[in-house]
């Protein structure tokens, strides 16, 4: 179903995983260090990446940077570290999920599907998004919801964009702060709280009612469609 590049120094996983991806339809190249993954990428355009963040030569925080300069495949990070700081450290590298280990084969293979359905979806960023009852038109600068236009300020507009763009992802403080504000990552900063705050105003909801916004604590905020199925069940 996609070809994978598989970055794994366990050979025990490695093949168990190569296996079962096989299984399930994909076509799997496996490396065992960063750099050979460096390699391999300069060569080939693997349609998804599946990243150990524990490698025996690089970290994989900088196998994954790296990637992102030569590739831009989506990148699923498998690390045994399961702390909130270090997801978020992953997400904010340019991760596009992250699955913590053990996982089965069907839990990675589930990831896969998720990701590429996504990348294969985006959206240009100039086209109109509509996620549920809103719709955002990125050339006109409109906002509707149903058919009430939204007036949003500059960088309200931007923040919803960025969220709406990646329907159901959960996008960290930091990356919204670098993406929306271009300020540098790593300060703790109350600016992107406080534009969902006013966000959520403007769209009638509450950060303790929310419909559109999710707040993942800890992590970041999403956007979901609140009409769609099961996204009752993504509240908090
Ligand atoms: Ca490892």
């Amino acid at each position: 179903m996609a070809d994978v590049l598989l970055v794994e120094d366990d050979s025990g996983i490695r093949s168990a995983l190569i296996r079962g991806l096989a299984e399930h339809g994909h076509v799997v190249a496996a490396v065992a260090t960063g750099a050979e993954a460096i390699t391999s990428l300069s060569a080939h355009r693997p349609e998804v990446i599946v990243l150990d963040l524990g490698l025996p030569d690089i970290d994989g925080a900088n196998v994954l940077s790296m990637s992102r300069v030569l590739n831009s495949a989506p990148v699923i990070v498998a690390t045994a570290r399961d702390d909130e700081r270090e997801v978020v450290r992953i997400l904010d590298a340019g991760a596009d999920d992250y699955l913590v280990k053990p996982f089965s084969v069907a839990q990675l293979d589930a990831r896969i599907r998720a990701v590429l359905r996504r990348t294969q979806a985006a959206e240009p960023e100039d086209a109109t998004v509509v996620v549920g009852q809103l719709r955002l038109d990125p050339i006109g600068r409109t906002a509707h919801l149903g058919t009430d236009e939204i007036t949003l300020t500059r960088k309200e507009f931007d923040l919803l964009h960025t969220l709406m763009l990646r329907p159901g992802e959960v996008v960290s403080r930091q990356r919204l702060l670098s993406e929306v504000w271009q300020l540098p990552w790593g300060g703790a900063d109350r600016t992107v709280d406080v534009h969902l705050s006013w966000l959520r105003r403007k769209l009638g909801e509450t950060a303790a009612d929310p419909r559109y916004l999710i707040s993942v604590r800890g992590v970041g905020v999403k956007l979901v469609d609140p009409d769609a199925a099961g996204a009752a069940g993504d509240a908090p």
